[in-house]
């Protein structure tokens, strides 16, 4: 059973702790939101894992 409910994608650059949302963008700062819920076995999990690791990067700008 999926969750609706939807984190910031950005939140650990820009946020002290993951701000929740219903919504598709951020209340706090606008960025896009993520689905909450973890995928344990999704075989894309890794390059998700990459991916928010560089926008953790460049959020540090
Ligand atoms: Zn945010």
């Amino acid at each position: 059973m999926k969750s609706d409910i939807r984190v910031c994608s950005a939140w650990r650059g820009r946020h002290d702790r993951p701000v929740y949302t219903l919504s598709s963008s951020c209340p706090e700062c606008d960025a896009p939101t993520e689905n909450s819920a973890p995928a344990p076995y999704n075989p894309e999990d890794t390059y998700g894992e990459y991916r928010r690791a560089r926008k953790r990067r460049t959020a540090d700008e």
